[in-house]
């Protein structure tokens, strides 16, 4: 149960050296809540309850307001790294600057706003591999520790954590939604593999994950949520789609029996890098809700 840790103040940037870590963490109920994950590129859990849980507190958000008071939110970066290099997941500051500023742009023209709090270094081979999607108590312990001591600000504040998820798996990140928030605070935030910024090593993704999970963090689900069936994301504007896409299928309905050609250029879809790059106005104004919840009801 010891942790000890050196700080050092490198402005701006902090850089917290872990020596060793034991965990410790108390139970819960996260692994039955997040028992309806999506697997694939991205592993936000969806449920219907946390579905439910937003759709009755964006109800009740003032429209007046909503539209009247401006959205921001700060931003800490916290780099989980195995070692102090590159590969071992000690992104570059470029690389983090030019991350901040794909989020910014993908956000502002929506009237939310995203303005830079602070990058956190954090040296732990273990949480660099380990701190993954919850999928049992162990990694669900080792969340709540590492966001104990590492999670900047409360609800309004968006902690980007980089990491690097299973070496071998597909997994490029995943977002809590806000009606998590206040079981598991300490996990409040995204997670986001650390080759995906921009200028990182990942062919796949340069920048596009972190925007997606951000959307995650402001109440989206995926486009393709439900396919073709039930729900949907819960967003009128948005047609529904069978399954998510791969590289950038303009034109493609994969529900020709409902309306609408499948959203492949949205944010919340897999499609390709440089494809994907719009909300609708349906899902700008859920965000702009969650971010009222966020910033007046659970902060
Ligand atoms: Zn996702």
């Amino acid at each position: 149960m010891k942790i000890v840790w050196k700080m050092f103040h490198h402005t701006p940037t902090t850089i917290l050296l872990l020596l060793s870590v034991t965990l410790v963490g108390a139970t819960s109920n996260m692994r039955r809540r997040m028992g309806e994950s999506i697997a694939g590129e991205c592993r936000t859990p969806y449920s219907k309850h946390e579905n439910e849980v937003m759709r009755e507190a964006f109800e009740k958000i003032n429209l007046d307001k909503r539209q009247t008071t401006e959205i921001v939110f700060d931003v800490h970066f916290n780099v989980v790294a195995a070692n102090i290099t590159e590969a071992g997941g000690w992104v570059p500051d470029s690389q983090i600057e030019r991350q901040f500023e794909m989020l910014r742009e993908g956000f502002s023209g929506h009237g939310i706003f995203f303005q830079f709090g602070s990058t956190t270094r954090i040296l732990s081979s273990n949480w660099h591999h380990n701190l993954n999607v919850p999928e049992d108590d162990i990694l669900e312990r080792m969340l709540i520790n590492y966001g104990t001591l590492f999670r900047k600000g409360g609800a309004t504040s968006l902690n980007i954590n980089l990491i690097l998820f299973g070496s071998d798996d597909e997994t490029y990140g995943f977002g809590l939604p806000p009606s998590l928030y206040r079981a598991y605070p300490e996990l409040d935030g995204i997670y986001v593999r650390f080759t995906s910024l921009p200028g990182g090593a990942s062919r796949a993704r340069q920048g596009s994950t972190a925007v997606h999970e951000a959307g995650h963090w402001l109440g989206l689900w995926h486009t393709f949520q439900d396919g073709c069936e039930g729900e949907g994301d819960g967003v009128a504007d948005t047609p529904a789609e069978a399954g998510p896409a791969s590289g950038c299928p303009i034109g493609r309905d994969s529900c020709p029996t409902l309306p609408g050609l499948d959203p492949v250029q949205n944010w919340m879809d897999y499609s390709a890098e440089g494809c994907r790059d719009s909300f609708t106005a349906g899902q700008v104004a859920r965000m702009q809700a969650a971010s009222r919840y966020r910033i007046d009801v659970l902060s």
